[in-house]
């Protein structure tokens, strides 16, 4: 048997690094006032036709479906942001005190064509806030996302940003390159064909770049009101005082429908191609109301795990500051489990040896990268056990109360 194609499992230091990045990711939340959320992996498909959008490729080619009893039509979640607005109407987003600041961690599916850095289950690390729509938040919002991936990655990160203005101006954009792309449509992939009359802003973000085949294609920025170039203005603004690398990028659409407003993803600096977005995002200040709610505004963001290790350059030696306990015969497996018990209740990490054999002992704690091996034998009538440091391989007696 072998696991599903566009899958991945995490095992030994793959899993622990996962666990680390995760508890680094919910610790920067946490510090930037977020607190969690969790939804379930499957929804109502409609859930992700209304919010992802109908036409968008997620929906369109992306979707895992599962089909009940009932025959009632239900998806894997293909992002979080969606479970996490669908919860918050639930609960009567009206009245909640704002803004509301959330996290959610959880796996993702997509049927894509499995690639490097491209699967069809994934997990996301996702930041979203509801009923907050100031410039300077955004640039913050975004500038503490980038600091925290490049402290991760140890690598420095450039974000790609654009704006897409209300709603209004998204529509008249798209009208107006509908009659570009309708007059050239033999330049346009398949896909893109099939989809420019549907949602022509599509074609903007087509994998097969069909974009390039026009030089000059309008950019939105002309359809700017003088607010939103402004507040465009704000943001960018604040990214330079922050001194984040960033880059304008008129035709940056993205492959969600929900946003309007500014949008962005992240690579890092050298990775000209984009062939590894780390973490995409942006306002989507429409969509609580589109889901049923009431207008609230929104910014969010969702960081790919796996991006994150395949941007890596080095794995960091993961430090076990785990003990073992070794007992000296089978006399001392019940002191040596008495021992360990107190060390766990302390708030240790330790384990007992299975085997009495103490070179065994060794060998293994060596292996799996124990800090320290505790030998427990005779000398624990007088409450006394024997340290050795496996890094130093220094060996000196101690108290158990010491331990
Ligand atoms: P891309 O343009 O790379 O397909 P996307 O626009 O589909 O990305 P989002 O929907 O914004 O991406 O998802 C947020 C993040 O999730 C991405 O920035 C990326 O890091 C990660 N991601 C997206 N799709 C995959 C995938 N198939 N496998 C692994 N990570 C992914
Ligand atoms: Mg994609």
């Amino acid at each position: 048997m072998q696991k599903p194609k566009g899958t991945r499992d995490f095992v030994g230091s793959e899993s622990i690094l996962r666990e680390k990045i995760t508890s680094l990711f919910i610790d920067f939340a946490r510090n930037l006032g977020f607190t969690s959320i969790e939804t379930p992996v499957f929804e109502k498909s409609e859930l992700f036709e209304r919010s992802v959008g109908k036409t968008s490729d997620i929906v369109q080619k992306e979707l895992f479906y599962l089909s009940s009893k009932k025959n009632e039509r239900f998806a894997l979640r293909p992002e979080l942001t969606a479970g996490v607005v669908r919860a918050l109407i639930e609960r009567g987003i009206k009245s909640m005190p704002k803004p509301i600041n959330i996290y959610t961690v959880g796996n993702v599916y997509r049927y894509e064509k499995p690639q490097k850095g491209r699967y069809r289950e994934f997990r996301q690390y996702d930041l979203n806030s509801f009923g907050e729509k100031n410039p300077y938040f955004d640039g913050y919002f975004i500038a503490s996302a980038v600091k925290f991936i490049e402290k991760i990655i140890n690598k420095k990160i450039v974000v790609y940003i654009n704006s897409l203005g209300s709603g209004k101006t998204k529509e008249l954009y798209a009208q107006t390159l509908l009659k570009t792309l309708k007059d050239n449509t033999d330049k346009l992939c398949d896909d893109c064909k099939s989809r420019i009359t549907k949602n022509p802003l599509r074609v903007l973000d087509c994998k097969a770049n069909c974009k390039d085949f026009f030089s000059d294609l309008i950019t939105i920025d002309k359809f700017y009101t003088g607010d939103e170039k402004q507040y465009f203005k704000m943001v960018t603004d604040f990214l330079s005082t922050a001194s984040i690398k960033f880059k304008i990028d008129p035709y940056l659409m993205r492959g969600l429908d929900y946003y309007t407003s500014i949008v962005f993803e992240f690579t890092v600096l050298d990775d000209t191609s984009r062939s590894s977005v780390l973490c995409g995002g942006g306002r989507f200040d429409n969509l609580v109301g589109n889901l049923g709610g009431s207008q609230t505004d929104a910014v969010g963001l969702g960081i790919g795990l796996e991006r994150l290790l395949d941007n890596m350059k080095d794995i960091p030696d993961i430090k076990n500051k785990s003990l073992l306990i070794a007992p000296v015969s089978e006399d001392f497996v019940k002191k040596s489990y008495e021992i360990c018990l107190s060390l766990i209740s302390k708030g240790r990490s330790a384990q007992v040896s299975t085997t009495t054999n103490l070179q065994s002992s060794f060998s293994f704690a060596l292996k799996n990268n124990f800090k320290k091996l505790i030998i427990v034998g005779d000398e624990t009538a007088s409450g006394r056990v024997a340290v050795k440091d496996l890094k130093s391989k220094s060996q000196k007696t101690v108290n158990l109360s010491g331990l």
